[in-house]
């Protein structure tokens, strides 16, 4: 199947207000073209210099979305035009894009990211560390970045039940601190779950922001 028939048959289970982010890393900058002139805006990339080189081939109406493990000292390179890093797992590496960002005169969105799967090797904030680190408050003087909700991935397993009880303890406690520290922040909005594999249940979960690269671009 096209990359454009692919991106229709993702976009035709989606619900209203969840949005497609279309996970082009590895993949070449024709394909992210391909569904460019498919419609698709919103793109995914997980490593810096991947992403800067497609940026600035590509047309600048492009949503670029940093999906990877950031490193503090690449941070100044997406600064200046990335719409959303998702995968912000420790209050020092937030106030890192922060101090980047304000050089740039930007305010950038940040997801936090939390670690719900069972594999011991993936990045991310558990439960109890974020909630300890939005008590403590220092991030609400980090005026250059702006928390706009939460990141998370399930295990990769077959159970359907399984991965809907990871996504449902991230979507819990996305509803329980934009209660406790996110009242009245509309910009407090986003929890980006769901891949390739499983994101219907991401969706019945609350995901405003799937993530999805192999069935949309095939193998990689
Ligand atoms: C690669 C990647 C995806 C996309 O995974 P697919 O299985 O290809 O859909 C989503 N999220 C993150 C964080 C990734 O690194």
């Amino acid at each position: 199947m096209s990359i454009a028939a692919n991106l229709d048959q993702v976009r035709s289970v989606l619900p209203e207000g969840v949005r497609l982010l279309a996970v082009s890393k590895f993949h070449p900058v024709e394909a992210l073209r391909e569904a460019y002139d498919a419609g698709q805006r919103l793109f995914g990339e997980s490593r810096v210099q991947e992403l800067t080189e497609k940026q600035a081939l590509l047309p600048k109406d492009i949503e670029w979305h940093f999906i990877g493990h950031l490193q503090t000292n690449k941070i100044k390179y997406i600064v200046p035009f990335v719409h959303l890093i998702h995968g912000i797992d420790s209050f020092r590496l937030l106030a890192e894009v922060h101090k980047y960002a304000a050089r740039a005169g930007r305010v950038v969105p940040c997801l936090l990211q939390l670690h719900v799967a069972r594999e011991e090797t993936k990045f991310g904030f558990s439960i109890s560390e974020c909630r300890s680190m939005l008590e403590e408050g220092e991030w609400k003087s980090l005026r250059n970045v702006q928390i706009a909700g939460l990141m998370a991935m399930a295990s990769h397993v077959e159970d359907p039940h399984q991965i809907s009880t990871e996504f449902r303890t991230v979507s819990d406690f996305f509803r329980e601190i934009k209660t406790s520290h996110f009242a009245g922040d509309p910009a407090f909005c986003e929890l980006s779950m769901g891949m390739s594999h499983d994101f219907p249940h991401a969706v019945e979960q609350g995901s405003t922001l799937i993530r999805v690269g192999t069935m949309i671009f095939g193998d990689r």
